[in-house]
């Protein structure tokens, strides 16, 4: 199959009069320029960096060749979301103009022409709707024709077509042979080729054995297309360099959440926090034990204790640097690797305590009553994301279904993310009340663990409901006012109910975690369609938070000076500012 490359996204779009009249739509709604330099505004320039002076010559030298890596990565990813956005790049740069520069900026920031904070909102003329299954399947294929051929392949042609690593391209047969599968090492061949080069030049500098073994197999990884072993060589990995680098995460897939998108975080541990938190670890099989799930559907033995770092991030790409910035996560998504090693857990400190000054406390102060206020505290914010990331590692994962073996994602289809997403969020509150209540948390934290929860919330129904964070917590937030442990005050403003938020958090563990143990693929979406929605009083706090910063835009800092040592501050602000 790595011979045979099909017709191009563009030549079928270039042929397609549906597409044009979309165009033609599309380009009355545009944004002007000043409405465009708003909707920029609301990610806050913020300088990301980390303290690499401790660091040796040939670690600064590995670093150094991982971001080249990470930029080749972001090019890759920005074809992954769309095949016409490469080429409106260029267009975009060539234009010198005050409007062509504010399209330009934000055109960046989301990595396509689509406002990801306004439900893909086109901003530049020209450019078509966002494509829900982005550039994975061929643009004129419908879920439906996808879906039929998917199911008359043979088992194993079926798991490569369903599964993370390969695109789906027009094959040269009618009906079930329309489609054909292309793995990301024939479609992505030249990109992937250069980057293992990158790979295997940072792993002969590196000291650190862990670092060289997932730096060289990684590298195999992106020309073998089997990224099984350099998965479990990463979750190995120790010392003060954490990279995590390769196609994971399936959100840019609004069809199926099949497809891996690239990414890169380029992080060094911050070993004192990272001590820390591995405490944690110890509660994870008795917090799974008291989940309140049928029992049946409770893992009676965890896997070893994952690792979990918590790290400062020196460079972010891809997947990883578009929209909204990343706090925390959780991988590999393989669920081979996760059956049988775990999941990593990565807490990215520096650009959560970007987020919790330059957004969660502003928001705090409009949408909080006056009361509650002084009860939102970094603390909780920090704890709760940590503890995010753990609960994605507890629950169902690996479920039977009418006697067939498969998996919560493969049940879930595209519903999978957002209510993963909202299991996480629910269940941690969960989690730390359950450790609140057993004395390995402090009594004190649990007065601002649901006040901080809430302020989040509005900061993560903001990001826009279309993206699975946003949707999962906008369930959790009208299951809670529903439950009435939140509730909205006669000023606008919202309260905690602290009789009755408890009993709101186990009911919505319960649900969520109980749809995903069915595999009850109608269940989530009757969930995601009723409560998956921004209601008025929930709209009505939103509207008062003009002015508030949506996000940070990340500068990274570091890596500035890292590529470019003998740079003076003002050149370099000189080149950042041209991007
Ligand atoms: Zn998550």
């Amino acid at each position: 199959m790595r011979t045979f490359r099909p017709l191009t996204f563009a030549m079928l779009i270039g042929t397609c009069a549906g597409s044009v009249m979309m165009v033609r739509a599309q380009e009355a709604s545009v944004p002007d320029t000043l409405k465009l330099r708003g909707m920029t505004a609301r990610f806050a320039p913020t300088e990301i960096g980390a303290d690499l002076s401790k660091l040796s010559a040939s670690d600064r030298g590995v670093l150094a060749r991982l971001i080249e890596a990470s930029k080749i990565v972001d090019a890759l990813f920005l074809r992954q979301a769309w095949a016409g956005n490469e080429s409106m790049l260029l267009d975009l740069v060539k234009d010198q103009t005050a409007a062509g520069r504010a399209r330009l900026h934000y055109f960046l920031i989301n990595k396509g022409p689509w406002s990801r904070l306004d439900h893909d909102q086109t901003f530049v003329p020209g450019a078509p709707a966002k494509p829900a299954g982005a550039n994975y399947y061929p643009a004129d294929a419908t879920k439906a024709d996808l879906e039929r051929w998917m199911q008359s392949l043979p088992e194993a042609d079926r798991v490569r077509a369903t599964g993370f690593f390969s695109v789906i391209r027009r094959g040269r047969g009618t009906g079930v042979g329309a489609f054909t599968v292309v793995p990301y090492n024939v479609e992505y061949q030249n990109e992937l080729m250069r980057a293992a080069g990158l790979l295997r030049e940072a792993a002969a500098l590196a000291s650190e054995p862990t670092l060289k073994i997932f730096l060289t197999k990684r590298a195999d990884a992106f020309l073998s297309n089997d990224y099984y072993d350099s998965d479990v060589a990463w979750m190995e990995i120790k010392g003060a360099i954490e990279p995590t680098i390769g196609p994971y995460e399936v959100y840019e897939d609004e069809l199926f959440n099949y497809k891996a998108g690239f990414e890169s975080f380029i992080t060094v541990q911050d070993a004192a926090e990272s001590a820390k938190l591995a405490k944690f670890g110890g509660e994870l099989q008795d917090i799974e034990n008291h989940l309140p799930i049928d029992p049946a559907y409770r893992n009676p033995t965890l896997g070893a204790l994952a690792p979990i770092a918590v790290v400062n991030e020196i460079f972010a790409a891809g997947d990883a640097n578009r929209g909204v910035q990343t706090a925390a996560f959780n991988l590999p998504n393989d669920e081979r690797v996760t059956r049988e090693k775990g999941a990593k857990r990565v807490m990215l400190k520096n650009v959560q305590d970007a987020k919790f000054a330059k957004i969660l406390l502003p928001i705090s102060k409009v949408v909080l009553a006056p009361a509650d206020q002084k009860d939102v505290s970094f603390e909780a914010f920090f704890t709760h994301i940590l503890v995010h990331e753990l609960m994605h590692g507890l629950g169902p994962h690996n479920i039977t279904v009418s006697g067939r073996q498969t998996t919560v994602r493969q049940e879930m289809k595209e519903a999978s993310s957002a209510l993963e997403e909202a299991k996480a969020d629910i269940s941690s509150l969960f989690a730390i009340q359950h450790m609140i209540d057993k004395g390995v948390l402090p009594a004190s934290l649990e007065r601002s663990l649901y006040t901080t929860f809430l302020a989040s919330a509005f900061r993560s129904i903001r990001f826009g409901i279309n993206e699975a964070h946003g949707r999962g917590i906008a369930i959790q937030m009208n299951f809670l006012l529903d439950a009435g442990g939140f509730v909205v005050r006669p000023d606008g403003t919202f309260t905690v109910d602290r009789a009755r938020i408890k009993e709101g958090v186990t009911a919505l563990t319960r649900e969520i975690m109980t749809i995903q143990a069915q595999g009850d693929y109608a269940k989530a979406k009757a969930l995601a369609e009723r409560l998956g929605v921004v209601r008025p009083a929930v709209q009505k706090a939103l509207d008062r938070l003009t002015g508030v910063p949506v996000d940070i835009e990340p500068r990274f800092t570091a890596a500035e000076r890292l590529l470019n040592p003998s740079a003076s501050p003002a050149t370099r602000r000189r080149v950042a500012s041209k991007s």
